[in-house]
């Protein structure tokens, strides 16, 4: 009997549990036996293993975070540390590790492959969205879905005065977050680290909505843009809209947090049961991806290190309808 065994790491995204749960089933479904690994690849190190049955996990496909917890792991990042890891699968007579995370955990992934011969398959995790090799990351959608409604309680409030309001979402290097929140959200500016923004371009394109209805303006901004955040982007600002109220919210880790919605729910199923399917077609090295609505695999390496490209069409239409 084949085993295999799977983790979540680095940072937590809604989803993960319904992966880990299509795993375990999936795994039995093909005769594998699965284990899971607790704390991610520190918990793989020190050897946290668990056994883990059907009805293990049942009841955690709604449920936000991991039940396997999540960990970062600077050992891991070393031959030492990964050659702990490696002789702690070896030990368990583990044939595949199924790892659930994001572009680090991927690194990671490629390096215990290369090194140890250990089969690896990945399945992306991230509310960034920033894999090539899957349209969408488990997580993604929901952490859009909060931020829109963060973004719409806000803006009811700014509706009641006028006022500017400058908020920052996350997403790491990348808009994508930001972008489609700011869209769903109907913002008149989205400020995108994949476009070199000033706070001069920023300030023109104010004065220009403003001069056509003085009302209240939302100006979605993403963490990772060069202008450096809505607290730097607001005060620069500030003496040249001195008519207008000017409120700045970061809206943080509330969006990795909450039940995972039916989008992410179905992805983190499909990729899940995807993975147990790649290694019993003897896949290695590779991470499981939905391209569209098609399961696509990707080698490992060549689903971080790039820039996937956000949509460029969008951009140019929440221009227009600003
Ligand atoms: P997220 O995108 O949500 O932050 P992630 O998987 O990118 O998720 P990281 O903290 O970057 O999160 O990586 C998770 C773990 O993977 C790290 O704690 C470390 O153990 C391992 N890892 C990351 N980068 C490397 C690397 N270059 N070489 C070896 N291991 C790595």
């Amino acid at each position: 009997m084949k085993k295999i065994a799977t983790l979540t790491s680095g940072g937590d995204s809604p989803g993960m549990n319904a992966a880990v749960r299509a795993i375990i089933r999936g795994g039995a479904h093909y005769g594998f036996e699965v284990i899971a690994v607790r704390h991610g690849y520190k918990g793989l190190i020190n050897g946290d293993f668990t056994d883990v049955e059907h009805t293990d996990v049942s009841g955690i496909i709604q449920r936000g975070g991991t039940v396997l917890k999540s960990a970062r792991s600077e050992e891991f990042r070393t031959k030492e540390g990964r050659e702990k890891a490696a002789a702690q699968l070896k030990d368990r007579g583990v044939d595949a590790l199924i790892v659930i995370g994001g572009d680090g955990t991927f690194r990671g992934a490629t390096l215990l492959s290369q090194e140890h011969n250990i089969a690896t398959i990945g399945v992306p995790a991230t509310i960034d969205n920033d894999l090539i090799g899957s349209d969408e990351t488990i997580g993604y959608d929901t952490a859009l879905n909060t931020a829109m409604e963060a973004i719409d309680k806000i803006r009811d409030t700014a509706d009641a005065h006028e006022r500017l309001f400058f908020v920052e979402v996350m997403g790491r290097d990348a808009g994508f977050i930001a972008l489609e929140t700011g869209i769903a959200s109907g913002a008149e500016i989205i400020v995108l680290p994949e476009y070199l923004t000033s706070t001069d371009d920023i300030r023109e394109s104010l004065n220009r909505i403003l001069k056509v209805h003085k009302r209240s303006t939302l100006v979605v901004i993403a963490e990772g843009d060069q202008t450096g955040g809505a607290i730097n982007i607001s005060q620069a600002l500030q003496s040249d809209f001195e008519d207008y109220e000017m409120r700045v919210a970061i809206l943080g880790y509330i969006q990795r947090g909450g039940n995972p919605t039916a989008r992410d729910r179905v992805l983190a199923t499909r990729l899940g049961f995807e993975a147990v399917k790649a290694f019993h077609d003897g896949h290695s090295q590779v991470m499981v991806g939905i391209i569209n609505n098609e399961v696509k695999l990707t080698p490992l390496k060549d689903t971080f290190g790039k820039i996937k490209e956000i949509n460029h069409d969008l951009v140019a239409l929440a221009k227009i309808l600003r």
